[in-house]
């Protein structure tokens, strides 16, 4: 298991070094790295510190593996530096940051399709793992008030998911002790379809999680037809499981490209949904939003009503102190750019992936497993028997002397034995910086393809772990 968390393997030096040029006559340039130090320092000195660790971070421009938004116009920054003192849970004291925070959930609703968004309930969060996490708990206690009501046992709840489920599902179903009923991505059920979805479900489900934007490939699943496959189920078997729409990327990019599709509280049986406002919500880091379609769908016995901060507040959060900023940057988004302009800066990422996923499926040594047409993000493998030189792992590796971040990592389980590689297409990531990657890409496969013997079997970074 990676202990990383722990302490990072290479710090090895206990201490901290500061250039004396920084620091005061007689100041210490010598810090401890693991204990507290004795004394102070100047606010300068600590500057310099931190300022020159934090710019041996990577660029974050020439990161193609993150989802998360990492630049904002001027305006918003300046928003930024005057709210960040803001507590979110502190509607007392920020009555105003509270309606604000209702308001966009409100849109969101409503981009979303509730049939009535005056009964739609919501909330902010830290980003989509505490969305989900409240998400999977109310579909949990929902599940728990029928059973207790019929005079059944309610002690083994399961979720059924796929395979390719981003890891705030497992931790949901570890932490909560919600057993993981995972139904197997292959090759001709690359995502979660409703396919077999009748092995998975009993009277124990207490609901389906479905994908809008697979983090390994940018695959929508299709919501609508696993919807189709669980009214079956009902009508055959009686369980009237509800669906949990995972749109952490997709939430804030199919209400804008893909209108048309079905996916979201159009479909009767989804009961909630989740988005990151600091992915293609565009705010930065962190901030998610989910809406459940009505009161039903979010049992009262979840929410707290506390009042030692003034007033009586409604709060349903896993976190209680927490950024309130992130909210107003949304909001200023949301009036800034308007239903057009979140159009256009999704759909001009759509077309740098579409543009780049080209490119790159014609060169011969690669597969396309998708193009970025659903959410602007695609991977592909190396093509099969192509050569036995080198793998995705070298070329990552290559890719990162040019400063590129571009993950290689196995698929999940029963396709784990197939290396992918993706690019997730952000805003700022023009097409410009795009060719210049095409150009960095062919450079580095000429090279490992001009390589005389196989590259070390043990090429493979660790530095990426999903
Ligand atoms: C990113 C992501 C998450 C987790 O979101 P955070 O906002 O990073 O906590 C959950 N599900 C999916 C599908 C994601 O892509």
């Amino acid at each position: 298991m990676n202990r990383s968390y722990r302490t990072s393997a290479h710090e090895t030096d206990t201490a901290v070094e500061l250039n004396p040029v920084f620091s005061r006559p007689g100041e210490s340039t010598i810090f401890p790295r693991f204990t507290l130090p004795a004394g102070e320092s100047l606010p300068s000195t600590a500057y310099q510190i931190v300022h020159d660790e934090a710019m041996l971070d990577g660029n974050s421009r020439l990161n193609l593996a993150t989802f998360v938004g990492t630049w904002m116009e001027p305006e918003a920054s300046r928003l930024y530096a005057e709210t960040f003192d803001k507590n979110m849970i502190d509607k007392d004291e920020y009555p105003q940051t509270a309606l604000i925070e209702t308001r966009c959930w409100r849109m969101l609703a409503d981009l979303w399709n509730a049939p009535d968004a005056e009964k739609a309930v919501g909330t902010s969060t830290i980003g989509s793992s505490e969305a989900c996490m409240l998400g999977g708990l109310a579909l949990k206690r929902r599940w728990q008030h029928a059973r207790r009501a019929a005079g059944l046992p309610a002690d083994t709840p399961n979720l059924v998911l796929s395979s390719a489920v981003q890891v705030c599902w497992e931790k949901f179903c570890n932490y909560w002790d919600v057993e993981a009923r995972y139904v197997p991505i292959s090759q001709e059920h690359p995502v979660l379809d409703g396919h077999d979805l009748d092995k998975y479900v009993d009277e124990n489900t207490i609901g389906v999680v479905a994908i809008m934007g697979v983090t390994y490939t940018g695959a929508y699943e299709p919501v609508a037809a696993i919807a189709a496959a669980l009214d079956e189920i009902q009508a055959q078997r009686g369980f009237d499981v509800p669906i949990h729409v995972d749109g952490a990327s997709g939430g804030m990019v199919a209400p804008f490209l893909q209108p048309e599709t079905s996916w979201d509280f159009r479909l009767p049986r989804v009961a909630s949904i989740n988005t990151s406002g600091h992915k293609y919500g565009l705010v930065y880091p962190g901030l998610g939003w989910i809406v459940w379609r009505d009161e039903d769908a979010l049992p009262a016995d979840l929410v707290f009503h506390v009042s030692y901060l003034g007033g009586d507040m409604s709060s349903f959060a896993l976190n209680f102190s927490r950024p309130g900023a992130q909210v107003l940057l949304q909001y200023y988004l949301f009036l800034r750019l308007g239903f057009e302009g979140y159009r256009s800066v999704q759909a001009t990422s759509r077309d740098v992936a579409l543009y780049l996923s080209a490119e790159i499926g014609a060169l011969e040594p690669f597969t396309l497993l998708s193009e970025g047409a659903d959410i602007p993000v695609f991977a592909w493998r190396l093509t099969e028997g192509y050569t036995d030189k080198w793998n995705l792992h070298h070329l990552s590796e290559r890719l990162r002397m040019n400063g590129w971040l571009v993950p290689a990592y196995p698929l999940p389980a029963s396709l784990s034995e197939v290396t992918v590689q993706r690019i997730v297409v952000r805003n700022g990531f023009t097409r410009d910086l795009a060719s210049s990657f095409l150009t960095d890409l062919k450079k580095e496969v000429a090279y490992l393809d001009s390589l005389l013997a196989p590259m070390p079997a043990d090429g493979q970074t660790p530095a990426f772990h999903h």
